[in-house]
């Protein structure tokens, strides 16, 4: 991989799984949701590649489950792969072992 001279950051998530929704849309409603984050992101890759950008997206694990070839689509294009965790749960909220548990999962 080329050295990333850039810094540029994607959350690779849904919009009903970030925080401001997080009252209106539970965890285990997330799967009866219109799905967009894999045309989202393939649009992002489209315009990085247009203009020749590279970017870490911080990929959430529940997303990577449901799009692997999403992931491997990010990562064959040049871009860095992080974990955004595996549930979009504030860390601040969370104990230890949820923590572990999430970084594990996600991983
Ligand atoms: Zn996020």
């Amino acid at each position: 991989m080329d050295m990333i001279k850039n810094a540029l950051t994607v959350d690779v998530e849904d919009y009903f799984q970030v925080a401001a929704l997080a009252e209106a849309v539970e965890p285990k409603d997330w799967g009866t949701m219109e799905y967009r984050v894999e045309a989202n992101t393939d649009r992002l890759l489209g315009l990085f590649d247009e203009r020749d950008t590279k970017a870490t997206f911080f990929t959430l694990g529940w997303v990577a489950e449901r799009s692997p070839n999403l992931v491997r689509r990010i990562q064959q294009a040049g871009h860095e792969i992080a974990s955004h965790g595996y549930s979009h749960q504030l860390i601040y909220n969370q104990t230890p072992k949820v923590f572990r548990e999430e970084t594990r999962k996600s991983k």
